[in-house]
């Protein structure tokens, strides 16, 4: 069952249950109600007969005095005898039982329903006897005829504007989802992202749930091109060591095998530009394993001690200053292998890119741990700056050619800075130098 149809007919179903039970009620009370005063109308009848009979101490004034006193459609039975009976429907005599239990009995004569009450009289003998009053209720009859027939047509008349508005309902909230739906449906076949047009003040949780669509949308579409970038910038990063290798190749083929000299400058560009793509694949299948599901294992790290055992590799292989500053106490939770690739990235850019000493400083400012990695080398233009994390960006290609950069160090930087909670800055002067702060919050 669609769900426009299932709140249509929940909701109608609902209205006229509740419709019902609220008429059958006044119904019933009305009834009730209406019983009570037939009743009370009743009994001050009785008691005027019962007191008229104590007055009279003859049996023919008796029934005189009953005769005066039968209701109008009814009749009066003293002991088993019916001693005056009027109805409309002629002499017939109306036969009633008493539960003497009760204030009053309901009966029925000819299809009407009748009230019947017994009170105790003195007959003119002296002898207490029973005078039985019974009463037929005809304009009771009409009344609640007329009460029933107006509760159906209010009742009638009530479900036209809810079904009216259970319809309005169930297109309100069917039409995002309707739409939400043709929208999906035409993103898959025209394999474009397309998005729905959300009022501007809309606050309600359709619109909201529209809007959530729009941004998820949104954020695939950047995702694929993204990827898409990322494909296309990898395979032609890769495709010029290729044809360096190739041509190299060549030449090796055609001058080769008879000049040493040429030999050697093409197995070295060779030897160069193929370990170049393994390094660049290598960062490729980092990149791709800190996009996907990067696990982190947090512990206490005692930070002087752990930046010293990353930079010492680093002083022997390079034959490099690497000056350690700060508080040899800090102790930081942290990723221990995480935070060290990133230590190397951004320490193995500042040896690449600068000739002299290289700087770490460490210091605590309130709930935050930064780390600084100060180099005193060429710097970063300003205009290259914002591009700095992007992938395969590097600010002069033929140096960090040379120096065997892929343009990926950065990029993979800022993914782990991330899944380490951390930020990434860098300020940069031309020619005064560059540094990289990692700020780490505390867990
Ligand atoms: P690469 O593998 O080329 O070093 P990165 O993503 O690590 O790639 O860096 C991107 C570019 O940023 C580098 O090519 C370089 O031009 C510049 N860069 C990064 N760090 C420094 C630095 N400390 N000093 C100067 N330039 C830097």
């Amino acid at each position: 069952m669609r769900l426009k149809t299932k709140i249509h007919l929940f909701s109608t179903m609902i209205m006229l249950v509740i419709l019902t039970l609220t008429n059958v009620g006044i119904y019933f009370l009305f009834e009730k109600t209406a019983y009570r005063s037939e009743y009370s109308q009743l009994l001050t009848r009785a008691q005027e007969l019962t007191t008229s009979l104590s007055k009279t101490t003859e049996q023919m004034d008796a029934r005189t005095i009953i005769m005066a006193h039968v209701p109008a459609n009814g009749a009066v039975r003293i002991g088993k005898i019916t001693v005056a009976s009027q109805t409309t429907f002629g002499s017939e005599k109306i036969n009633f039982d008493i539960n003497h239990k009760e204030r009053y009995t309901i009966g029925a004569f000819n299809g009407t329903k009748t009230m019947a009450i017994s009170v105790p009289a003195i007959w003119p003998n002296g002898e207490v006897v029973q005078v039985e009053m019974v009463q037929l209720m005809e304009d009771l009859k009409d009344s609640l005829r007329l009460l029933k027939l107006i509760l159906i047509a209010v009742t009638i008349a009530a479900m036209i504007p809810i079904v009216a508005s259970s319809i309005t309902l169930g297109r309100i909230v069917t039409r995002p989802i309707e739409k939400l739906t043709t929208t999906m449906i035409e993103s898959r076949q025209s394999g474009k992202y397309e998005k729905i047009t959300v009022p501007l003040k809309g606050k309600d949780e359709l619109t909201q749930m529209s809007r959530t669509f729009n941004d998820m949308m949104e954020q695939l579409e950047q995702n694929y091109k993204k990827q898409e970038q990322f494909v296309s910038n990898a395979s032609h990063e890769l495709k010029t060591p290729l044809t360096v290798i190739e041509s190299y190749s060549q030449l090796l083929l055609r001058r080769g095998f008879d000049n040493r000299a040429v030999a050697k400058e093409a197995v070295e560009a060779i030897s160069g530009e193929s370990g170049r793509m393994k390094e660049m694949i290598t960062q490729l299948l980092e990149l791709a394993k800190t996009n996907g599901s990067m696990t982190f294992q947090f512990e206490e790290v005692a930070l002087y001690p752990f930046i010293q055992e990353v930079t010492e590799p680093m002083r022997i292989a390079y034959d490099r200053a690497f000056h350690v500053a700060g508080d040899v106490d800090i102790s930081w939770v942290t990723d221990r292998a995480r935070l060290k690739q990133l230590l190397f990235i951004l320490l193995d850019n500042a040896r690449k890119y600068s000739d002299g000493e290289i700087n770490v400083q460490l210091r605590q400012m309130d709930d935050q741990l930064k780390i600084s990695v100060v180099d005193q080398g060429g710097g970063i233009p300003a205009e290259h700056l914002p591009h700095i994390f992007d992938r395969f960006y590097r600010v002069d290609k033929d140096r960090s050619r040379k120096t065997g950069g892929t343009g990926l160090g950065l990029s993979i930087a800022k993914e782990i800075a991330q899944g380490l909670g951390a930020d990434l800055t860098i300020d940069s002067e031309v020619g005064v130098g560059t540094t990289v702060q990692i700020s780490l919050p505390k867990r």
